[in-house]
């Protein structure tokens, strides 16, 4: 419930904020507009108004919206008195008064709009409230949902949020990321797990899309009331993409609306968003400046182990058996999103499936080949040494020769580091590449690039620069 201080004003600017929404541009000039809030006390809003008939008028149509923005703004217990001028010349006033939820005898009793189910804007049934349809996709849990550095701060304060919804200092929970990273599934598993552990709580999922289209629905329509009041009962309401709300001022406020009823109301809301909320274009600031209220957290590319262990997720889940090499470089090689990689697997899963062939390098290759962008499938090492000795300005028998000139070992080790990335030697093999040299040595090559990936920020840049310059993906190890 709103702070009980406020003034008269204030309310009454609040209520026609929301009646404005509701009514035509006409109707809110001649209805509302004369309307002078003249005093609050208790929970008691008076308002002014010119003649008995307007009041009538007001009675009559505007009943069910005036109770309901009352409900809004001062809660259950608030009413509403009319004060009407019965002459304007001297100030003889007829209160009376409209109690909310009306119980009074010799009123019509109104539509009590948050109490009752309203009718569903997602399909025309008549549901129960308590069981309405959540358009959860039941798939989408935390358990398929792998976790890494790239989305840790996400999966737990979405597991918070999910042991106890509207209750933990994370309302709203917004959560960005670029696309396919996995946006949709944690908001869906935070979803999943509300309605399996909360039975009685009404979860509801819905794209900021839907939520428009079923807006814009409800004003041709003219059920716009119906809309708000369903919106109103949810008890975890979570509305992904909400970028899509951009520059759609009308939803917008519509929104807002909801989102205000229902953060007071200590329900939860969920947000995604493919942009931090600062970069929202054509987003209300008052809206902005709830998201403020709650925790906004990013979900980061996958690095390079988080998206082994989802590919290992998903071919085991398919029951299918594929081999470690072939693992890191289906890994290496789709660096972007999940969802590629995701396309990717399922890509070969399918050529396998069809052409009965076992899913092997070969077969990666080729299907990579037609999916990823850029992706060079014939980096051979002979390459790699040639791009490396020209970009530390060395010649080629230098970088495989013996000699332990420093800037000879950091350009040799490198060379090693990306030769393992992206070709499918084994270290025996690179090691051979260079000068005969074994294993240990290739591995304590390609730990070395790693320590200095980590302490050495200049290094870092350089070797970013090298493998633009080679035109390679970056592989992240
Ligand atoms: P977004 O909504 O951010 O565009 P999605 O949630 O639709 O991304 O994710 C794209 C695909 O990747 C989905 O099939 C999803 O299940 C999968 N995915 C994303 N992140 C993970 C993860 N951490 N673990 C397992 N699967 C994931
Ligand atoms: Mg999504």
């Amino acid at each position: 419930m709103k702070d009980i201080h406020q003034d008269d004003k204030t309310i009454w600017y609040n209520c026609l904020q929301f009646i404005k929404m509701q009514v035509s541009e006409q109707h809110f000039k001649t209805w509302f507009k004369p309307i002078v809030p003249c005093g609050f006390k208790g929970h008691t809003l008076t308002i002014q108004v010119p003649s008995q008939f307007f009041y009538e008028w007001l009675e009559k149509n505007y009943l069910d919206l005036l109770h309901q923005v009352i409900n809004q703004e001062l809660g259950p217990q608030g009413k509403l008195e009319y004060s009407i001028v019965v002459d304007q010349g001297n100030k003889n006033h007829k209160a009376i008064t409209m109690h909310l939820p009306a119980q009074q005898p010799g009123y019509t009793q109104p539509r009590q709009h948050t109490n009752k189910p309203a009718k569903s804007p997602f399909e025309l049934r008549n549901i129960h409230a308590k069981r309405q349809e959540s358009h959860l996709n039941t798939q989408y849990t935390f358990d398929t949902f792998i976790e890494g550095d790239c989305n840790q701060l996400v999966k737990s304060a979405a597991q918070a949020v999910a042991k106890n919804p509207g209750n933990t200092a994370f309302n709203p929970l917004m959560i960005y990321g670029g696309v396919g990273l996995g946006k949709t599934h944690v908001v869906q598993a935070l979803g999943n797990a509300v309605r399996l552990n909360f039975t009685d709580k009404f979860v509801l999922y819905v794209s900021s899309e839907k939520f428009t289209t079923q807006f814009i629905e409800g004003l041709r329509n003219n059920v716009v009331q119906d809309f708000i009041n369903f919106y109103l009962q949810v008890d975890l309401l979570i509305i992904d993409d909400i970028q899509f709300l951009s520059g759609k001022e009308k939803t917008q406020e519509i929104f807002f609306h909801v989102f205000n009823h229902l953060h007071q109301y200590g329900k939860q809301i969920v947000m995604t968003s493919d942009c931090p909320p600062r970069d929202l274009k054509g987003l209300q600031e008052r809206l902005l400046s709830r998201f403020k209220w709650g925790l906004t957290a990013d979900l980061q590319q996958p690095d390079f182990e988080t998206r082994m262990a989802i590919i290992q997720n998903k071919m085991e889940y398919d029951g299918i058996n594929i081999a470690n090499d072939l693992l890191r470089y289906i890994a290496y090689s789709v660096d972007t999103n999940v969802r590629e990689l995701e396309g990717v697997l399922i890509s070969l899963i399918a050529h396998a499936s069809l052409n009965k062939k076992d899913i092997d390098l070969e077969l990666a290759k080729q299907v990579l080949k037609h999916i990823i962008r850029d992706i060079d499938t014939e980096v051979t090492i002979d390459y790699l040494q040639k791009s490396v000795s020209e970009y530390y300005r060395i010649s080629l028998e230098d970088l495989k020769s013996k000699s332990r000139k420093k800037e000879l070992v950091i350009a040799r080790q490198v060379a090693m580091h990306l030769a393992k990335a992206y070709t499918n030697h084994s270290l025996k093999s690179i090691g051979a590449y260079f000068g005969g040299r074994d294993h240990s040595t290739v591995i304590h090559a390609l730990q070395a690039v790693n320590d200095m990936l980590t302490t050495d920020q200049q290094f870092k840049k350089s070797f970013e620069e090298l493998k633009k310059k080679i035109k390679l993906k970056s592989p992240q190890k």
